[in-house]
């Protein structure tokens, strides 16, 4: 277990079980995107190389907003424009 979605993966099950009743609607749905997210629930992308013409298949991502693993490129670049625009001294 190394990453947050893994994290989530393991324990969501047991968590939504016990605290399902006391959890708002869209906190479930974040959950279920992110345990799915790259998996055979979101579906294959079917690629072709332009070069040697093979297929390339890779999992779909879930594209939520909360989702560590497809946004964390998103949020590392926000931060990275907050950072400038806040305090133009930082060298990240
Ligand atoms: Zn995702």
């Amino acid at each position: 277990m190394d990453t947050i979605k893994d994290i989530i993966t393991a324990f969501a099950p047991e968590y939504l079980d016990r605290f399902r009743s006391h959890i708002p609607g869209n906190h479930i749905k974040v959950i279920k995107a992110i345990t799915s997210c790259r998996t055979h629930d979101t579906g294959l992308i079917v690629y072709s190389c332009k070069k040697c013409g093979h297929l390339h298949t890779t999992y779909r991502s879930c594209g939520n907003r909360h989702c560590p693993v497809c946004q964390s490129h998103k949020t590392r670049e926000w931060l990275k424009a907050q950072s400038k625009s806040r305090c133009p001294g930082i060298i990240s």
